[in-house]
C-alpha cells in the first residue's frame, strides 16, 4: 500500500461543494438550485455552429493562443461593451474555461512569498492556486447583508508586498455588483503598491435592475494593470464548453500564456468557432440573457421570501443568497442544506464555503438559472416543507 501520497494541498482539501451538493441532489432526486448551470439548451444559432466546425471544420491543435477568429471576436466584444482597443494578437488568450483562465493567469503571476489580496466569499478554486503558487493571502472580508468595504479594509489587506489583487465582479455567490467607486479604491491602492488584478468577470453579462458591469481595467491607470476573464459558458449559457477568455496588456500575457501551455496548451476548436460566432450576436442578445435571468431571479428571490427566508438583493450572477435565520434554524448552513437536499427536496449551496478567513455560516446560496417549471416546482416543494414544519 502506498502511504500518505499526493500533495497535502490537494489531498487534504475536500471535494468541491459543487460537486458534492449535486451528487447529494442526484442521489435524493432533489430539484437542484445548488451547482450554478442553466437549464436551457442555448443558443441554436451557437449550437449549430459547433456542430458545423465539428463536421467541416478544423479538428487538430489550433495555437495555443486560440484560433485567430476567436481572438479577434473577444477583442471586437471587448471594444463593443467597454471601449477598450484591444490587440487581438497579444494581448488575448483562449483558455479551456475561466478556471483554466484563473489558474494560468495566477500561477504565471505570482511568485512565491508574494502576497495576494482576495476579497471574500471567494470562489472555490481561487485559494487552492494561489497558494499553490507559493502565494500569501490577504483578505479583505465582505459580510452580508451589504457586502460592503472601505479604505480601512484595503489598509489593512495591502502592502508593499502585494503582487496580485484577486477580484471577481459581479461576484459569486454574493451577487455583488462593483461600483466604479469601490472600482477606484481599489486602483488607487494597486498603483500605491504596484499590484497587478486578475478579474473574473465571467458574469459580465448578467447584471440587474439597469446596473453596468465596469471592468477595474476601464478605470483610470489600470488598462496595463489588469487580466479580465471571461467565460463563453456563462455568456452562452453552455456551462460544459469550458472555454475561457483572458485579456491584458502583452508584458502580462506572456507569463500567463506560458502558465497555459503547460494547463492544456489549447482548447476545442469547433468550440472556439462557435463561441467566436456567439460574441458577434447582436445586442438583443446580450440584453435579453440579463432581462430573462433577472425575471429568474425575481421569482426565486419571491418565493424564497414566501417561505421565510431573509432574501438578499442579487444584483448580478446566476445566485441569490438568503439568511436561514428567520426560519428559526439553529444550525450552520451545511447541516442546513443536508436537510434542506434530503428532506425537502431542493439543493442549494452553504455560502461558507466561499469563506476561508471570516467565516459567514447561517446563509445560504439558490441558483435562478433555471426555467420556470422547475423553479415552480422547488417553490412548492420548500413551501410544503416549511409548512409542514411551522
Ligand atoms: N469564476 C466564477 C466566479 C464562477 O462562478 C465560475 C463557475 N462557473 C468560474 C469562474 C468557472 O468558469 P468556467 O466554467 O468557465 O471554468
Ligand atoms: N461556478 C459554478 C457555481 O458556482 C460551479 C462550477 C463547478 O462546479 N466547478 O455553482
Amino acid at each position: 500500500m502506498v502511504d500518505k501520497v499526493g500533495n497535502p494541498l490537494f489531498s487534504e482539501m475536500p471535494t468541491t461543494v459543487f460537486e458534492v451538493m449535486s451528487q447529494l441532489a442526484n442521489q435524493h432526486g432533489a430539484v437542484n438550485l445548488g451547482q450554478g448551470f442553466p437549464d436551457d439548451r442555448g443558443p441554436a444559432d451557437v449550437l449549430q455552429a459547433a456542430a458545423d466546425a465539428l463536421t467541416e471544420g478544423y479538428n487538430q491543435y489550433p495555437s495555443m493562443w486560440g484560433t485567430p477568429q476567436l481572438r479577434q471576436a473577444v477583442a471586437a466584444h471587448n471594444g463593443r461593451f467597454y471601449g477598450l482597443d484591444v490587440d487581438w494578437q497579444r494581448e488575448v488568450l483562449v483558455t479551456s474555461g475561466a478556471t483554466e483562465a484563473l489558474a494560468a493567469c495566477l500561477l504565471g503571476l505570482i511568485r512565491p512569498g508574494d502576497e495576494v489580496v482576495l476579497f471574500e466569499p471567494l470562489y472555490d478554486s481561487y485559494l487552492p492556486i494561489v497558494k499553490l503558487a507559493g502565494g500569501v493571502p490577504r483578505f479583505v472580508s465582505l459580510a452580508p447583508p451589504h457586502w460592503s468595504f472601505g479604505r480601512e479594509e484595503l489598509e489593512q489587506a495591502f502592502s508593499p508586498r502585494t503582487r496580485v489583487v484577486m477580484l471577481n465582479t459581479p461576484q459569486n455567490p454574493s451577487g455583488k455588483v462593483f461600483t466604479s467607486d469601490e472600482l477606484d479604491l481599489i486602483a488607487e491602492f494597486m498603483r500605491g503598491s504596484g499590484a497587478v488584478a486578475v478579474c473574473d468577470e465571467v458574469y459580465e453579462h448578467l447584471t440587474f435592475d439597469g446596473r453596468p458591469h465596469v471592468p477595474l481595467m476601464t478605470r483610470p491607470g489600470m488598462r496595463g494593470r489588469c487580466l479580465r476573464i471571461g467565460s463563453a459558458g456563462k455568456t452562452f449559457s453552455l456551462t460544459g464548453w469550458k472555454v475561457g477568455y483572458v485579456t491584458g496588456a502583452p508584458e502580462l500575457m506572456q507569463s500567463v500564456a506560458k502558465a497555459h501551455q503547460f494547463l492544456t496548451f489549447t482548447t476545442p476548436p469547433n468550440l472556439q468557432a462557435a463561441v467566436a460566432h456567439g460574441l458577434g450576436k447582436d445586442d438583443s442578445y446580450f440584453t435579453g440573457l440579463a432581462a430573462g435571468m433577472q425575471a429568474k431571479r425575481d421569482r426565486l428571490s419571491a418565493a424564497l421570501k414566501a417561505v421565510g427566508f431573509g432574501v438578499l438583493e442579487a444584483q448580478g450572477t446566476y445566485f441569490v443568497t438568503a439568511d436561514l435565520r428567520p426560519l428559526g434554524w439553529e444550525g450552520d448552513d451545511v447541516s442546513f442544506c443536508r436537510m434542506l437536499t434530503t428532506e425537502a427536496g431542493v439543493a442549494a449551496i452553504p455560502v461558507s464555503a466561499f469563506f476561508a478567513h471570516k467565516p459567514v455560516d447561517r446563509y445560504v446560496r439558490f441558483c435562478f438559472c433555471k426555467g420556470e417549471a422547475l423553479l415552480d416546482e422547488a417553490a412548492a416543494r420548500l413551501k410544503r416543507h416549511f409548512d409542514r414544519a411551522a
